[in-house]
């Protein structure tokens, strides 16, 4: 599994934790972009129970959980072994940032900095930095989030 970093310039961007439920009660945890995304997929039949696979989904509490740059590194922490324990989320959250952000590789640190201090771009990335790098952005006031990045195919 590899790290990926991304960088959120824009802070109205935020993935939105929601705790579904299914029909046979069982509760679980799932990660959308907006209530506009869990509609759609619901509707189309596109969410499961992780349990038993119905697709009879509600939703009960929402909890924003990543918003911009205001994150701290405890709730980094929390999010990581959150994560971790949900590939299936994981796969779904890489397909978000996949197709929502842009992948500068290993050019992250140079590409954050254009980024953040060109005030006028929204922008999305992400990709790989060293803990050196980290550590250097840190310092500048410049967070990144670290995402387990799971492969699709195993
Ligand atoms: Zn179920």
């Amino acid at each position: 599994m590899q790290i990926i970093e991304i960088s959120l310039k824009n802070d109205s961007y935020f993935m939105i934790k929601y705790n579904l439920k299914c029909n046979n009660n069982h509760e679980f945890e799932s990660w959308f972009s907006d209530s506009e995304e869990f509609n759609k997929l619901n509707k189309k039949k596109l969410l499961e129970c992780i349990y038993c696979s119905s697709n009879k989904i509600e939703k009960s509490i929402m909890a924003p959980m990543i918003s911009g740059m205001k994150l701290n590194q405890e709730s980094v922490n929390i999010l990581d072994k959150k994560l971790l324990k949900e590939k299936k989320e994981l796969i779904k959250l890489r397909e978000h940032i996949e197709k929502n952000f842009e992948f500068v590789g290993d050019k992250l640190s140079k590409k954050i900095r254009d980024i953040y201090y060109d005030k006028d771009t929204k922008k999305s990335i992400y990709g790989t930095a060293t803990p050196e790098e980290r550590k250097e952005l840190a310092e500048e006031g410049i967070d990144l989030l670290s995402i387990p990045w799971v492969s699709k195919d195993n």
